[in-house]
């Protein structure tokens, strides 16, 4: 792995760099990717932002953030750099992990503890909250000064990977560069609110709808919700407003490991894991041939519902009792 300050100097030398976040954006990559993306253009650089899925309507509010090439079209450019934000193995690229096989020189900066380096320069901190933190972090090692957008971006990230600052990952120094943004000018309360008070009617009816499934086992500890098509397609809502949902499934009482199964199309599902103090999501979703971080994860997995419920309730209970966490008995 390289360090820091060999990332920056390798920035530096790039001048048509292309800089990519990860399959279903989340504040983190796309605060990420423009924060660095602008600093690398003040600095005289031609700046390519790209994202391989649409940009969801609740990030409309990013500065320039209507410059993001989705899906495949930034691969009609030519680049000599290509840098990979919050995106942990390759098949997060989506299609632009086509530009992992050009001549070109690649570098991956992330923060989760399943990352793989499969860039030539790789920059990984699992104890980084949000890549955001380091893109701060590299930002002030090559004295690149903040600009208004820059820390909109920044804190935007932070926010959104802390879950306002609630998870464990949130440190002492997440807070003092959250500070260092506020101080900078950034108006904390309106991002928040355009981020979590601004939400489309039809999010909250598929809220309402995937709450009726939300199941927990005998024991207290696990949870699960469903959320297919049809519901998605009843409600006139989309795969974006499916982000955030699981929460619901975490905050029962008693419940530890909670599981979101989203059908993304026939026989294939995307099941998301959340812990709250214990169990290390990331190995349990490693199971399934997934990742992420120890207490949110995910995977891909194709077949039946029941089946991949079956399997996956199991490992969360077998997960649950390795903690040797008693059992909770529910309220209902
Ligand atoms: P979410 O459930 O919000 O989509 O994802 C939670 C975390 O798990 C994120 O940090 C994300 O990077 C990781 N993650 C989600 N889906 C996958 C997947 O299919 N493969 C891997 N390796 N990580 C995933
Ligand atoms: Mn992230």
């Amino acid at each position: 792995m390289n360090n820091l300050s060999e990332i920056g100097d390798l920035l530096l030398q790039g001048k048509r760099i292309i800089l990519c976040g990860h399959v279903m954006p989340d504040g983190d990559c796309l605060g990420s990717v423009i924060a660095l993306g602008l600093a690398l253009e003040k600095m005289g650089k031609e700046v390519t932002l790209a994202i391989p899925d649409p940009v969801p309507e609740v990030y409309n509010f990013l500065p320039e953030v209507k410059r993001f090439q989705e899906g495949s079209k930034a691969l009609q450019g030519e680049y000599d750099s290509f840098i990979i934000l919050d995106c942990s193995v390759p098949d997060r690229l989506g299609p632009l992990r086509e530009l992992l096989t050009r001549p070109i020189i690649t570098c991956s900066i992330d923060h989760h503890v399943s990352a793989n380096e499969f860039a030539h320069y790789n920059y990984i901190d699992p104890k980084a909250a949000a890549v955001g933190e380091i893109i701060q972090d590299l930002l002030n090692l090559i004295n690149f000064p903040l600009t208004p957008d820059i820390s909109i971006c920044l804190y935007a990230a932070i926010v959104t990977d802390t879950g306002s600052f609630q998870y464990d990952n949130t440190r002492a120094d997440t807070h003092r560069r959250a500070a260092k943004l506020i101080e900078y000018g950034v108006p904390a309360a309106e991002i928040n609110r355009l981020i979590y008070e601004q939400k489309p009617l039809s999010s909250l009816r598929l809220l309402e709808a995937v709450l009726g499934t939300l199941s927990v086992s005998p024991c207290g500890r696990v949870s699960w919700m469903i959320v297919n098509l049809e519901m998605l397609k009843n409600k006139n809502a989309g795969k974006e407003h499916v982000d955030g949902l699981i929460n619901y499934g975490r905050s029962v009482r008693g419940v530890e490991v909670a599981l979101l199964f989203q059908e993304i199309s026939k026989d294939c599902f995307k099941v998301s894991f959340r812990s709250k103090e214990l169990v290390d999501v990331n190995s349990l979703a490693g199971k399934f041939g997934g990742g992420g971080h120890n207490r949110a994860a995910g995977c891909i997995i194709k077949g039946d519902l029941e089946t991949i419920k079956t399997q996956v309730i199991a490992a969360a209970l077998q997960a649950v009792n390795e903690t040797a966490l008693v059992c909770f008995s529910p309220d209902v």
